[in-house]
């Protein structure tokens, strides 16, 4: 590797590293790309299935909303890209996308593929130089200005601007070791406490234990986290799976920044699951006993396969002690009523989650307090930068990472080229 003269330099070809060193590249400076792996964007090729969740189609507002940590701080860096100027990047080079449910927009191939490629041409297109199977140890600094990185081999690379690109600590296999952490705080830079978020919840109940519900899937339930009062913290209307080891889906990876922060006080965090969010109590035991009057003759489990996933049925009328065999116009009035609450208020006790290493995203990282949100540049060494889930950054899956990921990343590029 030659020692060229270079403007700035990212280190981590990742999501936000690719989009970094275009946005530097775009605003003039002489860009070099640095990544430990074989390729780019290794990580951002699993999300979506591997279809790549590239952002969301909702407004910038609502983007911030499903950040639940770290949007105050984005405001500025959206008012200057955002969701809607990378749909218009991809499209315009050629990438049209597709919307699914909750505004998830994807590549119209299927395939994250198409996405890191196009990033790869635009890298090229701007001239940026690309280092693989590059790992930088080091980020060099003389009397508080950035001066460059040095290699593992001990080599050195100069810059006048650093950004560093290194993403989170999960799914390590993709290269997200956490280097930058190490990096940023040998430079006095505050880490705070690193977690899992967007993580699987795992429960000791006995439903769980026993796999008595592994593999039911619900649609558009309500999954709620409550305190130690009991009181509702948080609630996510989404899909749902049972599995062998607790919960897993959407609604369950959206609760587990909350189910993560309480458990730090708390051996066990209650969940109440609501699978029918659209009707009320009554409502219910009024359709219950209608399907009653309509078929008296079924039994309660065959009469209604359709109001419930069958197993998860049956598990209902065994924990009310309701005999599988009665006919419906057997069941009692009270029942219903049970029956329909246990349905409304279904509670789930979570005493942990996945490590870190699998969970889709890291919670913590690089104190917000000590970057500046309009350029991304730190506060403490002159001519570093950083982006990505690096940063103090969580949001839930659906694209909003990955947004939160291009946008910062975009912001430092422009920001490095401009120092
Ligand atoms: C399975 C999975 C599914 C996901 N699904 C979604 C989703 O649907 N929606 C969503 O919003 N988010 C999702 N995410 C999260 C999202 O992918 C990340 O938040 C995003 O990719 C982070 O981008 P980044 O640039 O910060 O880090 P990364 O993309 O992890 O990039 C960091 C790069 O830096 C390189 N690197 C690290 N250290 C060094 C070093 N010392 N020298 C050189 N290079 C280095 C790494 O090799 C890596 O390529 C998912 C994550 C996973 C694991």
């Amino acid at each position: 590797m030659n020692n060229q003269n270079f403007d700035v330099i990212v280190v981590g070809g990742g999501t936000s590293g690719m989009l970094a060193a275009l946005s530097a590249a775009q605003n003039g400076a002489r860009v070099a790309l640095l990544e430990k792996n074989k390729r780019l964007g290794k990580k951002l090729l699993l999300t979506g299935g591997g279809r790549c969740n590239v952002t969301n189609a909702k407004s910038p507002e609502e983007i911030l909303r499903h950040i639940p940590n770290g949007n105050k701080f984005l405001y500025s860096a959206f008012s200057q890209f955002n969701n809607y100027d990378i749909i218009k990047l991809f499209v315009d080079n050629g990438v049209p996308l597709k919307e699914e449910d909750h505004g998830r927009l994807f590549p119209v191939t299927n395939r994250s593929k198409t996405i890191v490629d196009t990033l790869t041409s635009l890298l090229e297109k701007h001239q940026v130089t690309c280092y693989f199977e590059v790992a930088v140890s080091a980020i060099c600094v003389n009397n508080g200005e950035v001066t460059g990185v040095r290699l593992i081999n001990q080599q050195t690379l100069n810059a006048r601007a650093v950004i560093l690109a290194t993403g989170g600590k999960t799914y390590r296999y993709t290269g997200s070791t956490g280097d930058g952490y190490e990096f940023a705080k040998r430079l006095n830079h505050s880490i705070t406490p690193l977690y899992p978020t967007e993580v699987p919840l795992c429960s000791n109940d006995r439903f769980i234990k026993k796999d008595q519900l592994q593999g039911v899937s619900l649609q558009g339930v309500t999954l709620a986290v409550l305190n130690e009062k009991n009181k509702k913290l948080v609630s996510h209307r989404m899909d749902l799976l049972f599995t062998h080891f607790g919960l897993s889906g959407p609604a369950a990876l959206r609760c587990s920044s909350t189910v993560v922060k309480l458990l730090k006080t708390q051996e066990v965090v209650l969940l109440t699951l609501d699978f029918f969010p659209d009707s009320s109590l009554n409502d219910l035991v009024k359709h219950l006993k209608e399907i009653a009057k309509n078929t008296p003759l079924k039994t309660i489990k065959n009469g209604l396969k359709t109001w419930l996933p069958e197993r998860l049925l049956i598990y209902l009328i065994h924990e009310l002690a309701i005999k599988e065999s009665l006919s419906l116009k057997q069941i009692l009035d009270k029942d219903w009523q049970r029956l329909a609450a246990l349905s409304k208020n279904f509670v789930i006790h979570i005493n942990g989650t996945w490590p870190l290493d699998k969970a889709f995203v890291t919670g913590g990282g690089i104190s917000l307090k000590e970057v500046n949100p309009k350029t991304m540049a730190s506060k403490h060494v002159h001519g570093l930068f950083f982006c990505g889930e690096l940063l103090d950054i969580n949001g839930y899956t659906g694209g909003y990472n990955i947004t939160a990921a291009f946008v910062t990343g975009y912001v430092a590029g422009k920001g490095a080229a401009e120092l």
